[in-house]
């Protein structure tokens, strides 16, 4: 039988599995199955030659009974309705994990921002906050950043939304500049989060990270600042791709040159001759792999050939669950999705605090709360699988769903 490829169905299985292991009704998993709301918009947007172009939109609220929901928005030409819903489960699953009081949301437009100006891509994102101002706010659903969306994109999105309302709204919004109520530390959050997990995980196989092999697939904001926290905590970066190819050197990759030259996608390898795919660049032998991504990278097709002894899922949905499987039978150490890439929303999430408060925390602070959520997060997470003996991919999702449906149960949904 085909594998299952879809992000939405097989998110939806995981739940049901999750649930039922967690002695839940058929019921709650009627109510989880997909997002309570999914919002399609159509933007008109004027292009610099003149010509007026319509983009699809789309916001998923997938549960708010823990609280707002909460997630990013992404501009990306293959976005589509499943998933931005599926992404809007993993959100409220996030959430879970890390114990924030939202469920989750996410957004996305169809676009490619690659081949836009910076007035077209300005634009597009007033026109999506103004299609989807009734459902957002504040105290209801709070966008950030995600594949090719920055602080700046944020920016315009946060003064949109406070034109609109007429009075100044930074939790509108989280991933926003410092200088309009951003969060130190935000920017790296992910990353951040990434290399607690990759301690954690690192210890638990006791593997040294000084002088440990690691590859990351991907240089956008999570595998840049990866690659550089990496390197920096003495480890041997000895592999790394972008878009359009990957690089590899058992000697170690020189991190800082190539931070220097990659641009604001993250494009660095075509300026190399000696190149190899994405795929190659999966099967390079190594101790610790970062798929920090895009989604499908490792499937049943490749998962045999993985060498490396811990897999850390730094992007959303880079191992199906038939890998998943593989990699577990075979003693590798992987570490999910929802749980590595948490740092992103924790930090979201202390900016939202900040911003309510009107008060203003140190970068110290900020990691510090970050090290202490995500160092708890993972080791409950590390416990569950083996007391329950399932997966850390299930485990996860047993641990994250439990607070939207307890939220769930207490408001006399289901
Ligand atoms: N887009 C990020 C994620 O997928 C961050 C979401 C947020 O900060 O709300 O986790």
């Amino acid at each position: 039988m085909a594998e299952n490829l879809n992000l939405f169905t097989s998110t939806q299985n995981v739940i049901k599995e999750a649930l039922t292991k967690l002695g839940y009704t058929e019921e709650m998993y009627e109510l989880l199955k997909e997002p309570l709301r999914m919002m399609t918009v159509r933007i008109p947007v004027k292009m610099d030659d003149g010509s007026v172009k319509i983009f699809t939109g789309y916001r998923a609220q997938h549960n708010d009974a823990p609280g707002p929901t909460k997630g990013g928005v992404r501009f990306h030409p293959e976005v589509n309705e499943e998933e931005v819903k599926a992404l809007s489960m993993w959100m409220t699953l996030k959430a879970g994990i890390v114990d924030l009081p939202y469920g989750g949301g996410k957004g996305g437009v169809v676009c490619d921002p690659r081949q836009l100006s910076m007035r077209e891509i300005e634009n597009i994102s007033r026109g999506y906050v103004r299609a989807i101002s009734q459902i957002v706010g504040p105290t209801k659903d709070i966008p950030a950043p995600d594949v090719y969306t920055n602080s700046q994109i944020m920016a315009w999105m946060m003064d949109e939304y406070s034109r609109i309302r007429e009075f100044d709204s930074p939790g509108f919004i989280t991933g926003k500049p410092i200088a309009l109520g951003g969060s130190h530390g935000r920017e790296k959050a992910t990353a951040q989060g990434v290399t607690i997990c990759i301690h954690e995980a690192a210890k638990k196989r006791g593997i040294d990270i000084k002088g440990a092999r690691v590859i990351v697939q991907g240089f956008g904001n999570a595998g840049s600042f990866l690659s550089k926290f990496m390197h920096d905590a003495g480890a041997k970066v000895v592999g790394i791709s972008d878009a359009y190819g990957g690089l590899y050197d058992p000697d170690g990759l020189d991190i800082d040159y190539l931070l220097d030259r990659r641009d604001s996608f993250g494009t660095i390898t075509t300026l190399f001759e000696n190149t190899i795919t994405n795929q190659q660049l999966l099967e390079m032998d190594c101790d610790i792999l970062v798929p920090a991504a895009i989604s499908n990278q490792i499937t049943a097709e490749n998962a045999d050939n993985i060498q490396a002894s811990i897999v850390v899922e730094a992007a959303n949905g880079p191992t199906t669950f038939e890998a998943t499987k593989i990699l577990t039978e075979r003693g590798i150490l992987l570490v999910p999705d929802v749980l590595a890439s948490s740092g992103g929303v924790t930090v979201s999430y202390f900016e939202w605090v900040q911003n309510n408060q009107g008060y203003y925390w140190t970068e110290e602070e900020v990691n510090k709360k970050l090290h202490e959520n995500l160092t708890k997060a993972f080791n409950n997470i590390y416990e569950v699988a083996q007391t329950r003996g399932v997966n850390m991919r299930l485990a996860a999702y047993m641990v994250g769903v439990r607070r939207a449906a307890e939220a769930s149960k207490f408001r006399g949904w289901v």
